[in-house]
C-alpha cells in the first residue's frame, strides 16, 4: 500500500486538475485553463494549511482515515447474472458478477471446474495474466485455467469506473452478447455502484512511451485529465476504409460513443476460423459481418465509423488490465489486442515513465458525478 504515498497528488477542481506538492504548500496548474478562486493566476500559488492537511491525510499510506474528498474505489452494490453464447465455442455461458473488497481488482472465477481451490479457479484480469491474443484477449493462471474474450466486459467495467469485482463464469469464454459492451453496461447498471473506504489509485504517465511493429504503432503519453484513446484503422475495404476517432473516456462518453459498437469480421474468414475451432458462435446477431464491400447485417451499421469505435472499445478493455485507471493518452494505429497488451508490458517495464497517484475531489464540494452511474 505504500505506493499511495506520493510526494505530489493531483487535485481535481472545477477549474481543471492541479498538481499539489504535499511537502511544501504549492500547487501548479497542469493544464492551460484559467484559474479562478483558489489560485488567482496561471502558475503556482500557496494552499491554505487546512486544505493541505486534508490532502496529506488522503495520502496517508492508503490507510484509513483518508481525507473526505479523496476519490475512493468502487464495487457493485448487488450481484447480477447474465448469460449468452460464447463467440468461439458457440456454447451457452452464465456469468454472475459479485461485489468484491477494495484492492482485490477484477477477478474471474471458473465455476465449472471440479475444485474450489482458488489457485486453480481464479484468474486476475491483469496485463501479466494475458496468455493469448490471437482473436481476443485470453487470461490464464499458473494452473492452466483460462478465460477468453474478456475485453468487452472489461471495457464496460473500467469505463463505468468499477475497481473491484468477482466474476463467476461456468466456461472458459465470456459470452459475446451482441458483439458490443451494451449488455455488460446494462448488467452493471442493474447491480448499482458502491463506494469502498480505500482510495482509488491511478497510474499517471510522467513521460511518453512508444512502441512500433511494421505499420502498427502506439504511444502512451501524459494526460492528467484522465484516459484518452485515439485510434486509427486503415482497411482495404470500401465500407471500413480509413477511420479515426479520439474519445476522452468517461461513463458518459463510453455509453454515448463506444459501448454499442460491435465486433466485426469478414465472411471469407469465417470458414477459416471454424476450421481452427473458432467463431462457432458467430452470427449476424453478435458481429458486423462484411461480404466484400457489403454489410450483411439487416439493420446495417450502428454508426458509419462503428469499426474504429469498436477498436477503441477493445483498447479500453485491454488497457484496463493495467490494474488501475490510467491518466494518459493512448494513440494507436492499426493496433490489436496483442499490441495493446505489449504497450502495458512496455509501461510496467519502465518505472520512470509513470507513478501511482490518488485524486481528490474539490475540498468543499465532492464531485460525485465522476463515479456515479446514471439511472438509465
Ligand atoms: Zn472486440
Amino acid at each position: 500500500m505504500s505506493g499511495y504515498l506520493a510526494p505530489e497528488c493531483l487535485l481535481e477542481m472545477p477549474t481543471g486538475i492541479w498538481r499539489v506538492d504535499l511537502r511544501g504548500r504549492t500547487v501548479r496548474k497542469t493544464d492551460h485553463e484559467k484559474a479562478t478562486g483558489l489560485v488567482a493566476a496561471e502558475g503556482s500559488a500557496t494552499l491554505p494549511e487546512q486544505k493541505l492537511t486534508k490532502l496529506r491525510l488522503a495520502h496517508a499510506n492508503g490507510a484509513e482515515p483518508v481525507g473526505p474528498n479523496v476519490i475512493r474505489q468502487t464495487t457493485i452494490s448487488t450481484s447480477v447474472e447474465l448469460s449468452g453464447i460464447s463467440l468461439h465455442k458457440g456454447t451457452m455461458v452464465q456469468l454472475v458478477l459479485k461485489p468484491a473488497e477494495a484492492d482485490s481488482g477484477i477477478v474471474f472465477r471458473r465455476t465449472d471446474l471440479a475444485t474450489d481451490d482458488v489457485e486453480v479457479t481464479d484468474v486476475a484480469a491483469r496485463y501479466d495474466t494475458v496468455c493469448d491474443t490471437t482473436m481476443c484477449t485470453v487470461i490464464g493462471n499458473a494452473a492452466g485455467t483460462t478465460i477468453g474474450t474478456i475485453e468487452h466486459i472489461m471495457a464496460a467495467i473500467s469505463a463505468l469506473r468499477i475497481d473491484n469485482l468477482l466474476i463467476e463464469i461456468d466456461a472458459h469464454e465470456v459470452p459475446v452478447m451482441d458483439g458490443s459492451s451494451d449488455a455488460f453496461v446494462a448488467a452493471l447498471d442493474q447491480a448499482g455502484l458502491s463506494e469502498l473506504p480505500a482510495p482509488r489509485r491511478f497510474i499517471r504517465l510522467t513521460r511518453s512511451i512508444a512502441i512500433e511493429d511494421g505499420a502498427k504503432n502506439a504511444e502512451l503519453s501524459p494526460n492528467d485529465d484522465g484516459l484518452r484513446v485515439e485510434f486509427s484503422i486503415d482497411f482495404d475495404n470500401k465500407v471500413i476504409g480509413r477511420q479515426e476517432l479520439g474519445v476522452d473516456v468517461s461513463p458518459e462518453s463510453f455509453r454515448g460513443d463506444v459501448s454499442n459498437a460491435r465486433t466485426f469480421g469478414f465472411l471469407e474468414d469465417y470458414e477459416k476460423l471454424r476450421s481452427l475451432g473458432l467463431a462457432h458462435g458467430a452470427s449476424l446477431d453478435n458481429a458486423v459481418v462484411l461480404d466484400g464491400d457489403k454489410v450483411m447485417n439487416e439493420g446495417g451499421l450502428r454508426a458509419p465509423d462503428e469499426f474504429v469505435r469498436h477498436k477503441i472499445l477493445d483498447a479500453i478493455g485491454d488497457l484496463s488490465l493495467a490494474g488501475a485507471p490510467i491518466l494518459g493518452c493512448y494513440r494507436a494505429s492499426r493496433a490489436g489486442h496483442a499490441f495493446n497488451n505489449q504497450m502495458l508490458h512496455a509501461l510496467f517495464a519502465d518505472q520512470t515513465a509513470w507513478e501511482y497517484v490518488t485524486l481528490c475531489h474539490e475540498a468543499a464540494k465532492p464531485d460525485m458525478s465522476r463515479i456515479a452511474i446514471s439511472a438509465d
